[in-house]
């Protein structure tokens, strides 16, 4: 017998049919004779459309009102899957953030969690009933209500697991795992059977959205065994876990894009001490937070340009910021884009291994594919590119890197719930190469 925590993301409770799904799947894990934990989202589409309630209301919406709008949504979706468990004989009780007291700091829309008192949810446990957290949501310290940024259900979860000692935290969403690139986007996408913390930590953050990157983070400082995998099916997914040797074989684990920035230069801006703190001064006092940075080499020696890129909807308010102070810094012109896209290759095993960012460069050129800037760091390397080229240069690279074939270093997961632990989702099944990957069929 384990405790579990499971959560359910907006398209795996979009619907009351869904819902009813879910229910079962719940069901079936205390069936099992084990604990549940459940973090759900609000249903599909309905953070989006809470949000355009209230812009319809306010250019800017008051940020503590704005929370109090947005956790109603996980709120409907508690006590609609609490009803739905019950429906089938079983007990369940629903906790907001605040019920449970998911204590966060007052960073409105982006709370960070503090601390979570597990008190509630182990006496409902204990009662026999199925614990339901709101995913997304928590509250101050003052008993404001805050919200933990998008795709927070996945924070709310893997922080729920950590609190709790739970054996894995299981996040059912509507692909089968994490893969080599979005599945909707690259057909033959393949799912890994496993992930090291620090290569879902980068996907996430250059823009695979299947787990948020704060999550990722934090089940990375907790060892939080995390198990993504589909609400529509029973097969195992993917588990996110430590690095091991096996894993630094493989170059490139996985490709990311970010159609979602912006790109600033700031052109023959002057060349001293000073210039860049006063711009990117200017624009963190807006609170935009700055990508990529990519200053040139004074050309003139008294001139330099510097490119920078932001989140899309800062992108605007970041121009006017930076064309206002362009005269103090010097700058001759101000040149923005907001039609890029930026494309990253991922893989531990890039701190051994050379060549690959030629790789990369060469299968973008060979799809006439133009890089605009260009950052590495030791597991990744990034390009910016114009934003139509996205889908070719995604799968360009897929195809490049070989991701379609699955590597000889992976092992499978057994397909039964509960989700494996760390080990026995490490040990390797015997057998040659060959024999794993007829398994994997
Ligand atoms: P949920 O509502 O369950 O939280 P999300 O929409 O937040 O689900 O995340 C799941 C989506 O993430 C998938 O539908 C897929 O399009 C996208 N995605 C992007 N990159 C990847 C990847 N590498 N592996 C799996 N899914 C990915
Ligand atoms: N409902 C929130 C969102 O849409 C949180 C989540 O789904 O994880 O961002
Ligand atoms: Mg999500």
């Amino acid at each position: 017998m384990a405790l579990i925590v499971q959560k359910y993301g907006g398209t795996s409770v979009g619907d009351i049919e869904r819902i009813h799904n879910v229910a079962r799947r719940v069901v079936g894990t205390r069936q099992a004779g084990h604990d549940v934990v459940v973090v759900v989202s609000a249903m599909a589409g309905e953070t989006d459309r809470l949000l355009e309630l209230a812009h319809g209301i306010a250019e800017r919406p008051n940020e503590r009102e704005l929370d109090v709008i947005l956790a109603t949504g996980e709120q409907v979706s508690i006590g609609l899957l609490s009803l739905a468990i019950q429906e089938l004989g079983w007990k369940a009780r629903s906790f907001t953030g605040t019920q449970v007291r998911i204590l966060t700091d007052e960073a409105h829309s982006q709370a960070r969690i503090l601390s979570i008192d597990t008190r509630r949810v182990l006496e409902a446990l204990e009662a026999g009933e199925v614990a339901i957290v709101a995913g997304f949501q928590g509250v101050t310290a003052e008993d404001e209500v805050t919200t933990l940024g998008r795709g927070g259900s996945d924070l709310t979860a893997v922080a729920m697991a950590a609190a709790l000692g739970a054996e894995v935290c299981e996040i059912y969403t509507d692909v089968e795992g994490v893969h080599t690139a979005d599945p909707n986007l690259v057909p033959g996408a393949r799912k890994l059977a496993r992930i090291s913390y620090e290569e879902m930590l980068e996907l996430a953050s250059l823009g695979a959205k299947v787990l948020q990157t704060r999550s990722v983070e934090y089940g990375k400082n907790y060892q939080v065994p995390i198990h993504v995998r589909s609400s529509f099916s029973a097969s195992a997914g993917t588990l996110v876990v430590a690095e091991d040797a096996a894993m630094e074989k493989v170059v490139v684990s996985g490709i990311a894009y970010n159609a979602n920035e912006g790109k600033i230069t700031v052109a023959r801006v002057a060349d001293r001490p000073g210039v860049a703190a006063k711009l990117f001064g200017a624009v963190a006092e807006a609170n935009v937070v700055v990508d990529m940075i990519v200053q040139n080499i004074s050309q003139d020696g008294s001139t330099t340009d510097i490119s920078f890129t932001v989140p899309r909807p800062d992108y605007h308010k970041t121009l006017e910021i930076v064309r206002g102070v362009a005269a103090e810094i010097g700058a001759a012109e101000v040149l923005g884009n907001d039609q890029i896209a930026k494309v990253s290759i991922v893989g531990v095993g890039m701190r051994t291994h050379s060549g690959v960012a030629s790789r990369m460069f060469e299968a973008l050129a060979r799809e006439k594919i133009n890089i605009l800037m260009i950052s590495t760091s030791e597991i990744k390397v990034s390009c910016v590119i114009e934003a139509q080229c996205v889908k070719r240069a995604v799968r360009a690279l897929h195809d490049t890197f070989g991701l379609e074939r699955p590597p000889q270093e992976e092992s499978p997961l057994p397909t039964q719930t509960p989700a494996p632990t760390g080990r026995t989702a490490r040990g390797r099944r015997p057998g040659t190469a060959r024999a794993r990957a007829a398994r994997r069929r």
